[in-house]
């Protein structure tokens, strides 16, 4: 049976990047129409009931519908050691990820965290995810098994390290990267609202030979995704220069060996040349812009007013746990600091569109999912635009959306989520 939505309701109908910040739809009085996990129409609260007589009904009053939220680069199986202390990149690593990641050789423990970390996204909005796995490939089915128990569109791949830079006991070869990642592919890759993603950590943990496996079945499978880190830290460039010599840059090290094509990620993307920059938009990849991990682990200020500009696809991600926090809401505030540190100030709408469409497109779902639409996915949630005492009373002088939007956006959290609806059904 189909149900009306009643409440504030906010759409894309274009990317405020390219056509300026009216390119949305805000209805005061809304109603949102969904029937079977889809939604049927939108529009005025009123026409809404006159053309769906038949309806349920849910009055969420003041709340703001929004598409749920996107998150195109995270580590679930670092939901456990999310805000480790003091480390760069390299040594966070070594210190905090690769003993945590180990542990997911118990496949108990692997279902234990993937459940604990999509109740977590839910609770602050996030309806969509692509992360990254552990080497297991019980990591992998773990996610996967707890997403189709949720309902949720996920993307996720087993992590393939061959190199002796990463630890005994979280290395494959480039032969069981191969066969492990082309078994699960099988099994997940379209199976409900799964999709699986090539993954090779980045090219400092595998050799050229498990790089190039990898190559050759996405080249097999074109329609899947392939995600890895580019150029978080500049001492982490310095080492992947070292360990590939004949590199012309980092992106080389991806695009010599069939890792570069539409539906790649690029998770990071800071310190590009232009070699890369070119390259990455002549292909059609996607770059995601991190902030909250790019901070916290001091890696440095991504381009997003230049990027945008020359055409770039990008999208917004927590990278949870080098990011430190698992909302969108966050997220989009880091993002929002670090463009003023580079003198751009993000509006609102390029801040919710990145958390949306933004990401959804560099996942190449962007027509199901991250926005609302007749026909489109009914993953949304109900935002509360006065959550906290502190974000209420500077809303309440706001003169439009936007201003009302962006205190929840600096200052709000999970506590914002009133409520998150993935396929219609609340979870
Ligand atoms: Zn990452």
């Amino acid at each position: 049976m189909a149900t009306l939505h009643l409440g504030q309701i906010l759409s894309f109908d274009g990317s405020p990047f390219e056509d300026g910040h009216d390119a949305a739809w805000h209805e005061r009085h809304g109603g949102l129409v969904e029937d079977g996990g889809k939604i049927l129409a939108l529009g005025p609260a009123e026409a809404m009931r006159a053309a769906h007589p038949f309806a349920g009904i849910v009055d969420h009053g003041e709340g703001l519908i929004l598409p749920g939220f996107v998150d195109a680069h995270a580590h679930y199986p670092q939901t456990g050691m999310i805000a480790s202390w003091g480390k760069r990149l390299i040594d966070w690593l070594n210190h905090y990820t690769f003993p945590e990641e180990m542990r997911f050789a118990d496949p108990a423990y692997a279902h234990e965290i993937a459940g604990r970390y999509l109740d977590l996204l839910l609770a602050h909005g996030t309806t969509s995810v692509c992360s990254y796995c552990t080497i297991h490939p019980g990591s992998v089915d773990a996610l996967f098994e707890a997403a189709e128990a949720r309902g949720m569109r996920v993307f996720a791949g087993k992590t393939c390290m061959d190199r002796d830079t990463a630890p005994e006991g979280l290395r494959d070869s480039a032969q069981s990267a191969y066969d492990d990642s082309k078994a699960l592919l099988a099994r997940w890759h379209g199976k409900g609202r799964a999709s699986y993603v090539i993954t090779p950590r980045f090219s400092p943990t595998s050799t050229v030979a498990q790089l190039e496996a990898l190559g050759a079945l996405w080249a097999e499978h074109p329609d899947c995704l392939m995600q890895t880190h580019l150029s978080e830290q500049t001492d982490e460039i310095a080492w992947v220069k070292s360990l590939y010599p004949q590199a012309r840059d980092y992106l080389d090290t991806y695009e010599s060996y069939g890792l570069l094509r539409p539906g790649g990620l690029f998770g990071h993307a800071i310190h590009l040349e232009p070699r890369e920059r070119g390259r990455l938009r002549e292909t059609g990849a996607a770059l995601v812009h991190c902030p909250t991990s790019n901070t916290f682990i001091g890696s440095g200020l991504f381009d997003m007013d230049g990027l945008t500009k020359e055409g770039q696809i990008v999208g917004l991600a927590t990278d949870t746990g080098g990011g430190s926090s698992f909302s969108m809401l966050r997220t989009m505030a880091a993002a929002y600091e670090i463009a003023q540190l580079r003198h751009r100030p993000l509006h609102a709408s390029e801040l919710l569109w990145l958390a949306t469409q933004g990401s959804a497109r560099a996942l190449r779902v962007a027509d199901r999912i991250g926005n609302l639409a007749p026909g489109m996915e009914a993953d949304f949630i109900v935002l509360d635009l006065a959550s906290t005492p502190a974000i209420a009373q500077r809303s309440a002088r706001a003169e439009d959306i936007w201003e009302a939007l962006f205190p929840t956006i600096m200052m709000g959290d999970d506590r914002a989520i009133v409520e998150t609806r993935v396929a219609g059904k609340r979870l």
